[in-house]
């Protein structure tokens, strides 16, 4: 028996063939078949056909349907369905509707697969510089940032920063709070860096910003950088050894509390200060670059005076250092007490005091920090 096309069909593209189906298999029928029949494998089911039976037959007789494959963004959303059609294969090759199916044949529908849409780099200048991530000082670093989205949905792949020089540390301190708000030192240590016209970024833990709000509010009201420090402050084990679902939690959740009151959750400061190239790539997976510190008085030790907290300040402090001190966890008078002679120690030596920028997370192909 010759092999016969019956009609031309534009082979492997399986909307077309099965459009086309329909009017083969007419005039297939129109034409008469033999009474004499055929085995052939159909989705590997032998089966018997009619001598003379076309591909496009057998795939109405037999209900082949290969599925639609469907064009889907960087995050496995579905951006167009049903674009990337199936194919019908017989003997394992394409082949049109009209193909007239020969004794042994192998027929299948294969589904089109799902197909991600492709991916744009841009790579954009940063003369400025950026922060490090993790950051430990007031500096920036030049280079370029490399950024990596979705062609059709323009969502985020990647953002890498590739340094281009050394670091330009800043003739700046930052002065940082952790573990509020606290309705007992919180207002108190806002007044005192407001007579002094001194600003300061405070680390919120989550449960406590949802708790007292206002506190949070009059931060922002007041100038101040409000970043995250985790929803519930877990301890033990240390944060970055957490497991990745909750670690991702406790940034998130502490984030949208913060959003919630109008502040844009850029930085993230682990409790304990614990930190590890996998946290850094989690957080900055939700917007949010680590920021840790160099200048360490351990003010929430129990007994310490503050002259001794102003004193270890001013010893350890140089151009770009960021001191950790405390509004919240306990009995902060001492902190509070020390606040007045550490700012105006920072500013005998001519030093600015600043809040942490707000510069989007990136990862940081280099060694950062001390
Ligand atoms: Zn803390």
């Amino acid at each position: 028996m010759a092999r016969v096309r019956k009609v031309g069909v534009g082979v492997g593209v399986a909307g077309v063939v099965v459009v086309a189906v329909v009017g083969v298999l007419a005039a297939g029928r129109m034409g008469g078949g033999g009474s004499s029949s055929l085995t052939v494998t159909v989705a590997g089911r032998s089966v018997d056909v009619a001598d003379g039976t076309t591909l496009g037959e057998a795939v109405v007789q037999f209900g082949l349907h290969p599925r639609a494959g469907d064009l889907l963004d960087v995050n496995g959303k579905v951006l167009r369905a049903g674009v990337v059609p199936g194919r019908l294969l017989v003997d394992g090759r394409p082949a049109p509707a009209g193909l007239t199916l020969r004794d042994g044949d192998r027929v299948a529908a294969v589904d089109g697969k799902d197909r991600r849409e492709p991916l744009v780099r841009r790579v954009v200048s940063v003369p400025g510089g950026l922060p490090a991530d993790p950051q430990y000082t007031v500096s920036r670093t030049p280079g370029e940032q490399v950024i990596v989205s979705g062609a059709l949905s323009h969502e985020l792949v990647s953002a890498q920063f590739h340094p281009s020089g050394a670091a330009r540390v800043e003739r700046s301190v930052a002065l940082t709070f952790d573990d509020g708000p606290s309705p007992q030192y919180t207002p108190r240590i806002l007044a005192t860096l407001t007579r002094l016209h001194a600003r300061a970024t405070f680390f919120v833990i989550g449960y406590l910003a949802a708790a007292f709000p206002k506190l949070v509010r009059r931060e922002l009201r007041l100038g101040m950088t409000v970043g995250n420090h985790s929803y519930n402050h877990p301890e033990v084990p240390p944060f970055d050894e957490l497991p990745p679902p909750l670690l991702r939690d406790e940034i998130s959740l502490g984030a949208s509390i913060l959003s919630r009151l109008g502040a844009r959750p850029r930085l993230f400061r682990p409790p304990g200060g614990s930190t590890s190239p996998a946290l850094v790539r989690a957080a900055a997976a939700l917007g949010q670059r680590i920021v840790l510190w160099s200048v360490d008085p351990a003010d929430w030790s129990p007994g310490r005076s503050a002259s001794a907290i102003a004193k270890r300040v001013l010893s350890a402090i140089r151009p770009g250092s960021i001191v950790i001190l405390h509004d919240g966890g306990g009995n902060r008078s001492a902190t509070l007490a020390a606040l007045p002679a550490i700012i105006r120690g920072i500013r005998r030596r001519h030093l600015h005091l600043v809040t942490l920028g707000p510069e989007p997370a990136t990862t940081q192909d280099a060694a950062a920090g001390p």
